[in-house]
């Protein structure tokens, strides 16, 4: 049995704010915001994909929510095995929201690709710093440096309870790097995550060429993988949780076409949800 304690003090909004008293034309401004609303449409028709927001949190005069897709593969098994893919924790990483949008469309028109699976999605962690085309909130703050440090920060607060509730077996975190000319991958967490991550970035490989030498983002890097190195504070699971679920953060070089990134980054997930299945067979004690 797992159990979490989430350590973050943000204490949440006393009143429910009314949904119509959100700011939706501000929010509506940036396209990905746009693509969320079709797809949220989208899933009013789906009989696997569901729309529901996390929040709601009041952040420079506004209030916002974290959109949260969830689809249900077919023939699932009475404990799900739960996947979580978090993109834009970075607001001027767009093109990480559009691949996971796009992830998911793809995912509609061959539901049979998540066979087994609950895979939950957030498209946009950030939504103020996507708004402002900021890598950090409006608040200021890096929101990838701030996870499971007791922080105050509400997109925080409510992602780790996702984290802390859900015990995904599998965390996947997209970002944009502009540093890097390559695509490469942070391997955490279960040791088959590396068994994961080398035929993602082989997939991603067909689209984008895979970042070279031996440090990657100030970190030892070899394959593109960067083992045992991380800033403190990503996004990831809590440390508690037994076995310990694969983690991976999936980096696409931003000098390259948004397409391409896109494209890169869905075939990674795609990828990791085939290699991921003939472990399922054998349960979770890995
Ligand atoms: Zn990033």
């Amino acid at each position: 049995m797992n159990f979490v304690m989430p350590r973050s003090t943000y204490t949440r909004l006393h009143r429910r704010v009314p949904v119509a008293a959100r700011n939706r034309a501000e929010r509506s401004q940036h396209p990905v915001f746009e693509l969320i609303e079709e797809l949220r449409r989208e899933a009013k028709r789906s009989e696997y994909l569901s729309y529901s927001e996390i929040g709601p949190f009041r952040s420079g005069g506004a209030v916002h929510g974290i959109a949260r897709f969830v689809f249900t593969g077919p023939d699932l098994a009475e404990e799900p095995v739960r996947i979580g893919i978090f993109a834009a924790i970075h607001g001027d990483e767009p093109e990480t929201a559009y691949a996971a949008l796009e992830f998911l469309r793809r995912l509609l028109k061959e539901p049979e690709r998540a066979r087994g699976y609950e895979i939950y999605v957030y498209p946009v962690c950030n939504p103020t710093g996507i708004e402002d085309g900021t890598r950090h909130s409006r608040s200021g703050v890096d929101l990838n440096r701030e996870f499971w440090q007791g922080s105050k920060q509400p997109e925080v607060y409510y992602l780790e309870r996702e984290l802390g509730v859900l015990l995904f077996q599998g965390v996947i975190a997209l970002h944009a790097d502009d540093t890097t000319p390559g695509v490469y991958a942070y391997v955490r967490g279960a040791t088959l995550t590396e068994a994961l991550a080398r035929p993602a970035l082989e997939a991603a490989e067909a689209f984008l060429p895979r970042a070279a030498g031996s440090v990657i983002d100030g970190f030892p890097a070899q394959d593109a993988l960067i083992h045992h190195h991380c800033f403190d504070g990503v996004l990831s699971n809590p440390a508690e949780l037994h076995p310990a679920p694969f983690e991976l953060i999936f980096e696409t070089p931003q000098e390259h076409p948004v397409e391409l990134q896109v494209a890169a980054a869905v075939a990674a997930l795609d990828r990791i949800l085939e290699e991921y299945r003939p472990f399922l067979a054998f349960g979770q004690n890995l």
